[in-house]
C-alpha cells in the first residue's frame, strides 16, 4: 500500500492532475484547498508525504510547513511559482525535504515523491544508535558524545543518522546529497564537505567521520 499524500493546493487544474497521476502511482489522496483545511486533515488521517503549494487562501505555504515542521518530520514537497519562492525553499528556511517549480510536468513531480520517500525512510528508526562514545537518539532528535549532549542542525542530524546507521560502509558525496539532500544545490557536493565538516568539529572527533579518498565518507566502526 503506497498510503495517502496529502495535497494542498488551491488551483482546481493543477490540484486534479497531480492527484491523478499520484492515484495512478497507487497513492490514496487527500486534497485540501487551503492551509488551514491541510493543517486539520492532517491531524485527521496518517498521512506518509504532502505536496504543498505555497501561494494559498488564507495562510500561504510557508506557514503551513513552519507548522508541520513544529511536530513532526513529516516529508514536505513544496510547488514553488516564483525565483524567489524556490530560492526560500531551497536555502531551507521552512524545513521542506524538496521543491518543484511551476510549471513542472507530472512525472517530475512523481520522481521527486519517490525520491523523498526513498530518502527519508531510509533514515534509521526511532532505535538510539551508537558508534564509540557517540550515541544519536532519532526518537529525540539528540547527540551526544561521552555522554554530554551535542546541538546539530537539522540537515547535520540526518547526515550524521545516515551515516551511523551504516558504520564502516562508505557513502559518495552524491549518495549523501541524494540522500539527506534529495535536491540538486548550486553548491553541489561541496554542500556535503561543508556538513561533514561543520558536524566534525561540533563532536569534537575529528577522526569519527572518516574522509576516504576519492570515494566519500563513512563512519568508522568502533
Ligand atoms: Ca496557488
Amino acid at each position: 500500500m503506497a498510503g495517502t499524500v496529502l495535497l494542498i493546493e488551491d488551483e482546481e487544474s493543477i490540484g486534479a492532475l497531480v492527484r491523478a497521476y499520484l492515484e495512478r502511482d497507487g497513492y490514496r489522496v487527500a486534497w485540501a484547498r487551503s492551509g488551514e483545511e491541510g493543517l486539520a486533515e492532517l491531524s485527521r488521517r496518517p498521512v506518509r508525504l504532502v505536496v504543498l503549494d505555497i501561494g494559498l487562501p488564507g495562510i500561504d505555504g510557508f506557514e503551513v510547513c513552519a507548522r508541520i515542521r513544529a511536530t513532526s518530520r513529516l516529508p514536505v514537497i513544496m510547488l514553488t511559482a516564483r525565483d524567489e519562492e524556490a530560492d526560500r525553499v531551497a536555502g531551507l528556511e521552512v524545513g521542506a525535504d524538496d521543491y518543484v517549480r511551476k510549471p513542472f510536468s507530472p512525472r517530475e513531480l512523481m520522481a521527486r515523491v519517490k525520491a523523498v520517500l526513498r530518502r527519508t525512510e531510509a533514515l534509521p528508526g526511532e532505535a538510539p544508535l551508537a558508534v564509540g562514545d557517540v550515541i544519536l537518539h532519532p526518537a529525540e532528535h539528540e547527540v551526544e558524545v561521552a555522554g554530554a549532549p551535542v546541538e546539530l542542525t537539522a540537515r547535520e542530524f540526518d547526515l550524521l543518522a545516515y551515516l551511523m546507521a551504516s558504520p564502516g560502509v562508505v557513502r559518495s558525496r552524491e549518495t549523501l546529497l541524494e540522500r539527506v539532500w534529495g535536491m540538486d544545490y548550486p553548491g553541489g557536493t561541496r554542500t556535503v564537505d561543508v556538513h561533514v565538516a561543520q558536524v566534525r568539529k561540533k563532536l569534537g572527533h575529528p577522526g569519527f567521520i572518516r574522509t576516504v579518498r576519492g570515494a566519500g565518507y563513512k563512519v568508522a566502526r568502533s
